[in-house]
């Protein structure tokens, strides 16, 4: 073969970037446990246990997979204004809120640019930011995870372009005010609020996007739709930037399953957030459940999700592995902060009661 020297072609930046680290698909965990993949149980993707609504599984059986979903996503964004209350020209859908996240960068990140990313939180935009060429600034939270606003005023600098904030935040659960994001919204940097987990909580700054055009607020289907493993997210902010959106997007970015389903499951949503309902309660009872055991702190949750504090990072590295070793697979993360923790999703009660068991009996 001719030396083309390829390696030598890819972008300098890239060539060795730190890339994400996923979760593995179930099939790699119960290879690992050495046990059945109908026996595992995966608590690591803050996935919804109930799945997708029986009409959203009807509507993508039916979907016209023969052609190209509508590039202006009329329907979509129609149906997400009718659920949201935010007009539609105010939205734009993607493949995941993952791909708005990184349509954002393409739209405002040249290399040089920063990022601001309030840590412990989710991975994902300083993994685009790298990809980007961009750096990142870590403005740490304080002690109970919330925004340190003069941390924040210190990293400002002249090449900070945007502001993520996760809210509840992945991994720690905990909100942001809204009067803290108006203070961020008034640097005049754009700000992109990240609720992800919004359905359970109920808590949003959607209101504030006619009175901000450096707003953006993200939302998905994958956490209390149970569609993650469609792809399909969608981000709310002044028309003037979904224009410029979908200027650059590709045009075809949600496929005609992920439409049908969303579609399917805004009809149906009241039998979705009634799922929604159960999580939180199961969400409620395991917090109390592992308030109660010695050596483990939950931190409190606005999400499908509780982080769980143990006594060092060895205990937690434990903890971890034997729950793995019963074929229960919560998240941990190698962040420093974040070493003597790991994070559970909210299942069916009849999980929730599994988890505790195998909990106490590991920390007995
Ligand atoms: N934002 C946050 C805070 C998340 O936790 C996740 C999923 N883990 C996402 C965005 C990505 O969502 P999606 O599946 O829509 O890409």
């Amino acid at each position: 073969m001719a030396d083309s020297n390829i390696e030598q072609k890819i972008k300098p930046h890239l060539a060795n970037v730190q890339t994400y680290t996923p979760v593995d698909p179930p099939e790699l965990l119960a290879q690992k446990a050495g046990i059945p993949e109908s026996e595992i149980l995966k608590l690591n993707g803050n996935e919804n246990p109930y799945g997708p609504s029986p009409a959203a599984i009807k509507a993508v059986s039916k979907a016209p997979l023969r052609i190209y979903p509508d590039p202006l996503q009329r329907k979509m964004r129609q149906a997400l204004s009718d659920y949201t209350g935010v007009d539609s020209s105010s939205i734009i859908a993607g493949a995941g809120s993952d791909e708005l996240i990184d349509l954002l960068f393409r739209l405002f990140i040249s290399p040089g640019d920063r990022i601001l990313d309030f840590e412990p939180t989710f991975a994902m935009y300083a993994f685009c930011a790298r990809v980007a060429g961009a750096s990142v600034e870590l403005v740490q939270r304080d002690e109970l995870f919330d925004i340190d606003m003069d941390a924040l005023r210190d990293a400002v600098d002249d090449h900070t372009k945007i502001i993520f904030v996760s809210s509840p935040n992945n991994p720690t659960g905990n909100l942001i005010s809204q009067s803290t994001v108006e203070e961020l919204l008034d640097t005049g940097l754009v700000v992109v609020i990240d609720e992800a987990y919004y359905e359970f909580c109920n808590q949003t700054v959607a209101n504030l996007i006619p009175k901000y055009d450096n707003l953006v607020v993200l939302r998905t289907m994958s956490k209390w739709a149970g569609l993650a493993g469609l792809r399909i997210g969608y981000g709310m902010m002044s028309p003037s930037l979904v224009d410029h959106i979908i200027d650059i997007k590709s045009p075809y970015n949600v496929n005609v399953a992920a439409e049908a389903a969303l579609l399917a499951s805004l009809e149906d949503s009241p039998a979705l957030l009634d799922n929604v309902s159960k999580i939180v309660s199961e969400r409620n009872r395991l917090q109390v459940a592992l308030e109660a055991m010695p050596g483990i702190t939950p931190w409190p949750s606005e999400g499908n999700f509780i982080l769980c504090q143990l006594a060092n990072p060895e205990e937690a590295s434990r903890v971890y592995e034997a729950l793995a070793a019963k074929g229960i697979f919560v998240r941990n993360f190698g962040s420093e902060r974040l070493q003597d923790t790991f994070r559970v999703a909210i299942g069916t009660p009849d999980q929730t009661d599994i988890f505790i068991a195998a909990l106490k009996d590991i920390l007995k």
